[in-house]
């Protein structure tokens, strides 16, 4: 089966480029210069790897590797070559990054010790269990199920609780939630999540007015309240 890579990269140029060495390795390419439309891509599946532009346009670098990193393996592109913005890509889990102005052999070399690497972790289950077993989220079906019973969530609710649960503890602001969201029915207004996570509280919460899944951090936004469990 012929492996798909996803390039996402504002700059003309850079992304034909990209394409063409990958192209050689015979590696199937999709490319789009959009983080939003590089999350519509992405919500379809079959993407095996994403080459990941930090700087985009739209829905930023940061947002759609927080979305998929750990199920999708990136290499991430930077323009900045500075230790702080090395980590920062390592820290949003990209699996490794290169810095611009980057070499197309080497980018080459690094997808493919990235998808070597990847093909091993690739059989990881999509379902994730949280807070010792309390809550179980499964990417592949869109199911959330809290204390054993599934749980019914609008699309929205989905993607609130999917971008707080790919990375536990961080808080996350309201208009960050915002553009993770976007592409479906939301108005862009901060108080709509506000109204979203309530009514995602009173679905999943055992207490809605003392949550402890989805939590308020005062001041900054929401986050979860609740680890993954180890697989
Ligand atoms: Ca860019």
């Amino acid at each position: 089966m012929a492996v798909t890579v996803l390039v996402v990269e504002d700059e003309l140029k850079i992304r034909e480029l990209v394409r063409r060495y990958l192209e050689r390795e015979n590696l199937e390419v999709v490319t789009t210069g959009s983080g939003a439309e590089a999350l519509t891509i992405l919500e379809r599946g079959g993407i095996d790897m994403i080459v990941l532009d930090l700087n985009l346009p739209d829905v930023s670098g940061e947002s759609v590797a927080a979305e998929y990193a750990g199920r999708v393996p990136i290499l991430m592109l930077t323009a900045k070559s500075s230790e702080a913005d090395r980590i920062r890509g390592l820290e949003l889990g990209a699996d490794d990054y290169l810095t611009k102005p980057f070499s197309p052999r080497e980018l080459v070399l690094r997808v493919q010790a990235v998808l070597r690497r990847g093909t091993t972790t690739a059989a990881v289950s999509e379902r994730s269990s949280f807070g010792e077993g309390v809550m179980i989220i499964d990417e592949s079906r869109r199911e959330v199920t809290v204390g054993g019973t599934l749980v019914e969530v609008t699309p929205t609710e989905w993607s609130l609780l999917t971008a707080l649960a790919a990375s536990p503890g961080r808080v996350f602001s309201r208009s960050e939630l915002i553009n993770r969201v976007r592409g479906y029915e939301f108005d862009g207004y901060e108080r709509t999540v506000d109204s979203h996570v309530k009514n995602l509280r009173r679905k999943i919460e055992t207490d809605p007015h003392e949550p402890l899944l989805v939590e308020t951090v005062l001041g900054a936004g929401y986050r979860l309240g609740v680890s993954r469990d180890k697989a």
